[in-house]
């Protein structure tokens, strides 16, 4: 079969590039004579692996020295617990409540501190970010965390809260899609296989004046500092998916850095949601200045419709549109890997379906 247009939210599409490069040396890595996965994550061709990947990484997001990069396991749902666990919780931390991810984010911390909910999802009309200036904040927070892409119901900020107190994002589903100011937060951690690589593999960003007060309770393996100070090789860490993680950071070095990339998402994005607006048969319910540029949920006008709908997109080779159960309707995922040649072909089949039934 040939290659599809695969809209899922994760584990998402890997840029074709990225994927026949591993093909071509899955077999031969480095002249080895055997793959990145049958080597030591200690030998001097994996550390290069990882240091460059690293590197990369860094030159991307322009991270500065001053922050530690980690290699991480546990999918970003392991940091749920591990932010209240390396932070040092005074009485309170602080929580943005604006769906899913957030909710599982707070349920988690709630086994470790005090939880306040600076603010909830403002859903009366359309799904929109509250303003900062209706947030209670709590009297002496440790941190603030927020879900900077809500991956379900396809909310994203795109602003950072002001408060000077450290900012802890959950990043999962917009890292690297386009530029973001690092030094605005103290936190940031993402799980790979929304925009980064295979699933396996947890990036985390922390300010190195963060690391250091994790109590005597925090399992080595969640404790930030131990990963800092062994280079994320306290144990094993995932080789393949840091290798794949490295060919993806490459390869956006070579489309031309995330502004570029940035400049392609947006045209992605908003191509889709100006099509749907202009229908009146498909429908998204997210307020314009929350939309989500990774994560396009609609509605079909008539629901019984939805399952024609998803059987003919696949058979048309797009793949992976049923929403989140939790919202129903279609979700069309797009991060960095999915072309605009597929945003372009799903709107064509759009198109002719309501031509069709609508
Ligand atoms: C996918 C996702 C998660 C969960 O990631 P895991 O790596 O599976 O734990 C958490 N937060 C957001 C915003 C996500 O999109």
């Amino acid at each position: 079969m040939p290659r599809t247009f695969n809209f899922c939210a994760g584990p998402a599409a890997l840029p074709e590039e990225v994927l026949l490069e591993a093909k071509n040396e899955l077999l031969d890595w480095k002249g080895l004579g055997v793959s990145v996965m049958e080597v030591s994550h200690r030998g001097k061709e994996f550390t290069e692996t990882i240091n460059l990947a690293e590197t990369s990484l860094r030159r991307l997001l322009e991270i500065p020295e001053s922050y530690s990069v980690l290699f991480l396991q546990g999918g970003a749902s392991l940091q749920f617990s591990a932010v209240p666990l390396n932070l040092p919780i005074g009485t309170t931390a602080d929580y943005v409540h604006t769906g899913h991810w957030s909710a599982k984010a707070i349920n988690e911390a709630q086994r470790f501190c005090d939880v306040n909910v600076v603010a909830e999802l403002d859903s009366e009309d359309l799904l929109s970010i509250p303003m900062e200036e209706t947030w209670k904040y709590s009297e002496n927070p440790a941190y603030l965390h927020l879900t900077s892409n809500e991956t379900i119901s396809g909310v994203e900020f795109f602003w950072t809260p002001s408060a000077s107190l450290p900012l802890v994002a959950d990043m999962s589903s917009t890292l690297l899609s386009r530029p973001i100011n690092v030094t605005k937060y103290g936190v940031i951690y993402a799980g790979a296989q929304k925009n980064i690589g295979p699933a396996g593999l947890t990036i985390l960003i922390v300010s190195k004046d963060l690391l250091g007060h994790a109590g005597n309770n925090c399992p080595t393996m969640l404790n930030w500092t131990v990963a800092a100070q062994n280079s994320s090789m306290q144990n094993t860490p995932p080789t393949f998916a840091i290798y794949m993680a490295g060919l993806v950071f490459s390869w956006l070095e070579n489309i031309g850095g995330l502004e570029s990339v940035e400049s392609i998402n947006r045209r992605k994005a908003s191509t889709l949601y100006e099509f749907i607006d202009a229908s009146g048969f498909y429908s998204n319910n997210v307020a314009s200045e929350s939309r989500s540029l990774m994560n396009i949920p609609f509605h079909l006008s008539d629901s019984s419709l939805d399952e024609k709908f998803l059987q003919q997109s696949s058979s048309l080779g797009l793949l992976n549109l049923k929403g989140h159960r939790a919202v129903g309707g279609m979700r069309a995922s797009i991060y960095n890997a999915v072309p605009e040649e597929a945003v372009t072909t799903l709107i064509s089949f759009m198109s002719d379906f309501e031509m069709r039934y609508g």
